[in-house]
Order: structure tokens, then C-alpha cells, then sequence
């Protein structure tokens, strides 16, 4: 075990659950608001459950908040402004503190995103899956083509910082629809933007109801017309996913992707957390009624947590720095992982002899083979 030298740098996630209809691909802890919510009782738990944490931050400066959801656009501004005024005044935070918030292209979000900026918010991250009215519509999303359009507009006029979110891989999507929509991406001039293939996940609609989308090979030529399109327009790939201009990653993706640590407030929310050599992982409590009843009844939202085990530290750090184009310098991994290089010495000779990671004495660096096959290289491992 090895304790680590250096303060693991931590960030902030807060998680707002609510979203005004639930997609059927979607997987993530939200829920359809039906009827009036109550969002300040909600905001109130989050900042009641910061400031029952925050020995878990043990002083540390956070590096980054990321705002996510959900759909956290439909949260009042008065109440935004209220829950990153409560955080910056309770904990202490790096000077040109990344706050991203999400945001769906609706109207009545489009209209508040001043306000957003106003309370604190530097960096929008809008949920457009595509431009085009057929797929939004397979995908069960409830705006258009044109209010994605409007959306993003307006948030490159408030913000000098924008991230779209995109997917590909859309039932019944040719090359030729692909086409348009990264014509429109990378036309709209956002510094970031995010490209996923849809994936269907259990417990969602899709999973039982699956919908007919491209074959492998054809999603494939699809990933390679995405990457060849951002390269020639300035967006370099620097995460599987994920493509910016001028340097302007995500800092708190980043944060995750090098093993860092992050505090995870609201319902459903992931924390992990390094205390000394050892690294604990929890979770809160997944519904929104649980977790305000265990907050304001001053009980734990904690519904589970564990020590990672020191032989699952490899594989969970690898997950995380091998999705990094530039990969990682080699002494994060004990420093991140607290434990010494030495034990993965064999698995990283092996890795360099199948031309998935580079042969360099500083970097844990994938190949392109190696990023493109990111799966067989991480079973390297397991
Ligand atoms: S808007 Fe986003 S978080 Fe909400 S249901 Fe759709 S995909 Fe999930």
C-alpha cells in the first residue's frame, strides 16, 4: 500500500433528478417530474447533505462542480443561484472553478440561461443527441431540430464555454443523416462536444422494446466519419468521446478520467473518496423521496459503501486513464491508486507487445489500436 504524497485533487458532483419526460434509452437515476416539484426542499437536502460531508473533503480545494441530472435546466435560477452560492461559501475552491450545468434545448430553459450565468455557472453542457426532427423523435426526445439550433446559439452567446452533447449509431441513421448532423455540430462553433453511440442498456425501454440500429460495421465507419470530420475542423479527440477545440477539456471529466476524487451530492449520487492508502466508493440513496426523508429526518443518504480492493485498483484506474488519448505520466498510478507500479509491471509488458499501449518509460498511453479497442486492452487487467 502506498499512501499518497500529494492531496488527490477532489471535485463536486450534485445530482438534480428530474426531467419533463424520461427518454427510453435513458439510464440514468431520472424521474419524470409529475406535477409541481419541490424543488427548493430538494436543494435545501443538497446543501444540508454538503455540509454533512464535507469531512470527506478534509480541506481540500475542489477543483470542479459539475451540475447533472436529470435535466438541472429546470430548476428555478433562484434556487441554482442559491445552491453554488451555499457551496462556495462552505467549502473552499480553485481559483477558475469550472461549474458546468446541464441543459436541455427546451424554451423555458433557453430563457434562463442568463440567469444560470448569473449565479455562477461557466461552462453549459446541452443534451441535443441530433439536429434532425426523425431521430429526435426515435429517440423519444421532446424537442426539435430548430429548438436544438436555438439552444445552442443562445448558449454561445451567454457562455464562454459550451459542450453538445451527440449521438450516433440512431435507429434507422444512414451515413449520408450522420452527415448533417456533424455538419451542424461542428458548424454551430462550440468548443466541445461530446459523441456517444447509442447503446442499449438494461432496465430502460429500449432494452425491452430494442429498436433496429445500424449494423457493427456500419456504426464503425460511422465512428471513423466523426473522427475524421472533427480532425479536419480543429476538434481534437482527447477522450474516447470527447472532442474540443483550443484546449478546452472538460475539467471535470478530467478530473475522473485521472483517478481523482469527487464528492457526489443529491439522490443516486457516486462518491469516491481517497483517506489515507485506502479508497472508498458509496452511493446515495437512488429515489428522491428516500433521499429527502433521510436528509431532512438528519439521517444518512448513504445507502451503500465500500473499500476498493487494492487487486481492483488496476482495472478501475486503467478504465478511467486509458480513455485518455494522451494517456496518463506513469507516477499517477501510484499516487492515484496507492499502490506500487510494480504489481502491473507484467500486464503493461504485455499490453506494449500487442501494440495497445505505447512503449514509454514516463506515460500510460494507449495506441490508436489501442483506443479503438479499448476493451481488449483493459482485459490486459483484469
Ligand atoms: S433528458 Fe437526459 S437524463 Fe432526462 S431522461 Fe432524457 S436522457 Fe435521461
Amino acid at each position: 500500500m502506498v499512501a499518497s504524497i500529494n492531496p488527490i485533487p477532489v471535485s463536486l458532483y450534485v445530482h438534480l433528478p428530474w426531467c419533463e419526460k424520461k427518454c427510453p434509452y435513458c439510464d440514468f437515476n431520472s424521474h419524470e417530474v409529475k406535477g409541481p416539484t419541490d424543488f427548493e426542499s430538494y436543494i435545501d437536502c443538497l446543501i444540508l447533505d454538503l455540509s454533512n460531508s464535507l469531512e470527506d473533503l478534509n480541506g481540500r480545494a475542489v477543483k470542479s462542480i459539475f451540475i447533472g441530472g436529470g435535466t438541472p435546466s429546470l430548476t428555478p435560477s433562484a434556487l441554482i443561484d442559491k445552491l453554488v452560492c451555499s457551496i462556495k461559501s462552505m467549502v473552499n475552491w480553485e481559483k477558475n472553478l469550472e461549474i458546468t450545468m446541464e441543459a436541455n434545448p427546451g424554451s423555458s430553459e433557453i430563457n434562463k440561461f442568463k440567469e444560470f450565468r448569473n449565479a455562477g455557472v461557466t461552462r453549459l453542457s446541452i443534451g441535443v443527441q441530433s439536429f434532425n426532427d426523425h431521430f429526435l423523435r426515435s429517440l423519444g426526445r421532446i424537442h426539435s431540430g430548430v429548438e436544438a439550433r436555438a439552444a445552442v446559439n443562445a448558449a454561445n452567446e451567454v457562455f464562454d464555454r459550451v459542450n453538445i452533447d451527440l449521438m450516433y449509431a440512431l435507429p434507422g441513421q444512414k451515413i449520408s443523416a450522420l452527415k448533417d448532423d456533424l455538419d451542424l455540430a461542428i458548424g454551430s462553433g462550440v468548443g466541445h462536444i461530446s459523441y456517444y453511440q447509442l447503446t442499449i442498456e438494461p432496465n430502460t425501454y429500449f432494452y425491452k422494446y430494442t429498436p433496429k440500429v445500424p449494423e457493427d460495421e456500419v456504426a464503425y465507419e460511422m465512428q471513423e466519419l466523426i473522427l475524421s470530420s472533427m480532425c479536419q475542423s480543429g476538434l481534437s479527440r482527447y477522450e474516447v468521446s470527447a472532442f474540443c477545440r483550443n484546449g478546452e477539456k472538460c475539467d471535470h471529466n478530467m478530473n475522473y478520467w485521472e483517478f481523482g476524487d469527487y464528492l457526489g451530492i443529491g439522490a443516486g449520487a457516486h462518491s469516491k473518496i481517497t483517506q489515507g492508502s485506502g479508497i472508498r466508493r458509496s452511493v446515495r440513496l437512488k429515489h428522491p423521496d428516500k433521499y429527502i426523508n433521510a436528509i431532512s429526518l438528519g439521517k444518512s443518504a448513504i445507502q451503500s459503501s465500500s473499500e476498493v480492493k487494492e487487486c481492483d485498483r488496476p482495472l478501475e484506474f486503467f478504465m478511467n486513464a486509458l480513455r485518455l488519448v494522451e494517456g496518463v505520466d506513469q507516477n499517477l498510478f501510484s499516487e492515484r491508486a496507492c499502490i506500487s507500479d510494480r504489481i502491473i509491471r507484467e500486464q503493461v509488458d504485455v499490453a506494449i507487445k500487442r501494440g495497445l499501449l505505447v512503449n514509454s518509460r514516463s506515460r500510460f498511453q494507449p495506441t490508436e489500436l489501442g483506443i479503438n479497442f479499448l476493451n481488449d486492452l483493459l482485459e490486459v487487467f483484469c
